[in-house]
């Protein structure tokens, strides 16, 4: 193994090019959405229920409804009596995604989705159906306060942190779709959910735990998902990815590394300067430790920037350092320009070397697919069109 030559390289300007350090921790309190039946547990629920003049138990079949039977429409609640029905679905489903945009590619199993938010905040979400599974990527904040400069998200800034029911609603809205037979394939369920849409979902980690609740809790008081099929991407806040840890719900954690050195992972993910590579790294090798997950490190492939031979030795070298194999695996993706940037995917010979070195090291890896591409599918850039 050669040693690394010292990293020397530079972020090329790019037209949009942030501050280094614009990072928001605490959203503005801005734009906060009505309460909706997704945010709140089941006792808050039989509460709310009684204090509008119901009877508790109709928190139960509104739940069964919404999240077992993905019935949104006050109509179809037939075991309710009429002016039931309507006081409940006004109070309690008040509309949150009021769709802008709908695109479809891949023969019709992607779908990208367009929102604005009530308070005018558009976000995406992005469901993709694969032979074996369905996945919805979805949204957890209008914006991103993270700044990183290849991503679309990252060059407007935070307009503000989305509620639990707005993150909720983006996974519910691809469930009925499938149940409807509205998706090509026929008939079916959302498997799994990624939070890599817009947004540091770690930043808005309040929302985001309680989102994560209402996928798993089993119907009818929630979607009964797999905490298995949930992963969590995060540009590496070291001291909620240990609160995560913590939760006792075991989602899949994905750290965005996008660099093995700091001196270029400062300027790809800029939150490095407050954790470094090791300690975000030390952070994931914990988070498999304690929920016995196996963590994906996402590498980015941008060429000339972060692709070259030595940088796949120096990062297979970081991950060897801490044993255990099994606890990791690298996900390497090539990149999505972003409109007005000079950076690129990386040469597929590039790509090809950098598989081959990190194999040879007996680091496990694979590399995305890149669904979308042509509904400019991927990192926020259907809102950024459209803003
Ligand atoms: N903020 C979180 C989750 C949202 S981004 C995070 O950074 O992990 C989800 C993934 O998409 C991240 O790995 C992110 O680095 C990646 N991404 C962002 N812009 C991209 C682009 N232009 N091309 C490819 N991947 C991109």
């Amino acid at each position: 193994m050669s040693t690394p030559p010292p990293a020397g390289s530079t972020v090329p300007p790019s037209p949009s090019a942030p501050s280094p350090l614009p990072l928001v921790f605490n959203a503005p309190k801005r734009g906060k959405p009505p309460t909706h039946w997704a945010d709140l547990t089941p006792a808050q629920r039989r509460e709310a229920v009684e204090a509008a003049g119901h009877r508790a138990y109709r928190a139960r079949q509104l739940s069964a409804h919404y999240f077992e039977g993905l019935r949104d429409d006050p109509a179809d609640w037939t075991d309710l009596p009429g002016p039931v029905r309507q006081s409940l679905a006004e109070k309690f489903l008040p509309p949150l995604l009021n769709p802008v945009r709908q695109l479809m590619c891949d023969d019709d199993t992607t779908v990208k989705s367009l929102w604005r938010l009530h308070d005018g905040a558009l976000v995406e979400s992005v469901l993709m159906r694969y032979p074996d599974r369905v996945t919805m990527c979805v949204s957890s904040q209008a914006g991103c306060g993270m700044a990183c400069p290849f991503c679309a998200t990252g060059q407007g800034g935070l307009q503000r942190n989305m509620s639990t029911a707005e993150i909720v609603e983006q996974v519910l809205d691809g469930a009925r779709r499938l149940d409807r037979g509205q998706v090509a394939g026929g008939p079916g369920r959302v498997s799994n959910v990624v939070f890599m849409g817009m947004g540091e979902p770690l930043a808005n980690y309040n929302a985001v735990i309680g989102a994560v609740r209402q996928l798993v809790t089993p119907a009818p008081d929630g979607l009964g998902m797999s905490a298995r099929g949930i992963t969590v991407s995060t540009v590496g806040l070291v001291p909620r990815m240990q609160q995560l840890a913590g939760e006792g719900i075991p989602v899949t954690l994905a750290l965005s590394l996008h660099a093995p050195d700091d001196e270029l992972r400062d300027e790809l993910v800029p939150i490095n300067t407050r954790w470094n590579v090791d300690e975000v790294v030390d952070a994931a090798w914990e988070y498999a430790r304690i929920t016995k997950r196996r963590v994906s490190i996402e590498y980015i492939l941008i060429r000339d920037m972060n692709d070259q031979a030595f940088r796949a030795d120096l990062l297979a070298k970081k991950l060897k350092r801490r044993g255990n194999w099994g606890w990791v695996h690298v996900n390497l993706i090539p990149l999505n320009p972003t409109p007005g940037s000079i950076w690129t995917a990386s040469r597929r010979r590039d790509e090809a070397e950098f598989v081959r070195r990190l194999e040879a090291k007996g680091v496990p890896v694979t590399v995305r697919d890149t669904r979308g591409r042509e509904i400019d599918g991927a990192c926020g850039q259907l809102a950024a069109t459209d803003a």
